[in-house]
């Protein structure tokens, strides 16, 4: 049987005891998003809870439900659009994707994940790994020392310092990464069928961004009139 790592199933005996074993907190960075037409809008919590579960049955610890608040990019074009509302997918213009519902500012996204290292501080946790949406986790990812020092805790995201993909977990939108994980993860989740059967027609866009790499295959930049 595998082991419970959830951390809304623990009572408080079995979450005693995984804290003994490994003070390490997950914390899957979600959004509710448009991922194409062949994702669930909760692809990218649903790509990090799941990897964070395999982990913390492998090398011990707990997983933080998902956020489902993030920041992004954001523009106001008579309307406000956010992240990839901007790349002009299909329409070749920015316009509100069904579905994605998440966007929050830097600045309140920070004090999210101060509140949260704070009460895991207290929890005793030592370790916070947080990975998932891309500007969340760059967002986690550039407050690691500033934080670290603040809270006293051992910080990661999946990320490496070189700029390279790291653990690879997440590095495009709605592409090759991000659909071959769903597949492993939740294979029942994903509808290869809405896509068009013209590869050519698969435009999510997209800028390169650091960190990142677009799938060649299936993101292609679009230019925003
Ligand atoms: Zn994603």
């Amino acid at each position: 049987m595998c082991e419970k790592v959830l951390y809304e199933e623990l009572t408080p005996g079995e979450f005693r005891s995984r804290l003994a074993n490994a003070p390490i907190a997950y914390l899957p960075l979600g959004t509710l998003e448009w991922h194409g037409e062949h994702l669930p809008l909760g692809s990218d919590g649903i790509q990090s809870q799941g990897f964070f579960v395999e982990l913390a049955q492998q090398v011990g610890g707990i997983v933080l439900p998902m956020l489902f608040l993030g920041p992004d990019r954001a523009d106001t074009v008579q309307e406000e659009f956010y992240g990839m509302d901007l790349y002009g997918f299909p329409a070749g213009r920015p316009q509100q994707l069904a579905g994605s519902a998440y966007w929050v500012s830097d600045d309140l996204f920070k004090q999210i994940l101060r509140a949260i290292l704070k009460q895991l501080k207290r929890a005793r946790f030592r370790i916070v790994v947080a990975h998932g949406h891309g500007p969340s986790t760059r967002l986690f990812q550039d407050h690691i020392e500033e934080w670290s020092e603040l809270f006293g805790l051992e910080l990661f995201t999946c990320w490496r310092e070189d700029e390279s993909d790291g653990l690879g977990i997440q590095t495009d939108h709605a592409a090759a990464n991000e659909v071959s994980l769903m597949m492993a993860l939740r294979p029942e989740l994903v509808q290869m069928e809405n896509l068009s059967q013209d590869p050519e027609q698969w435009r999510s866009g997209g800028r390169q961004l650091p960190r990142w790499k677009w799938s060649p295959v299936s993101l292609r930049p679009v230019s925003i009139p």
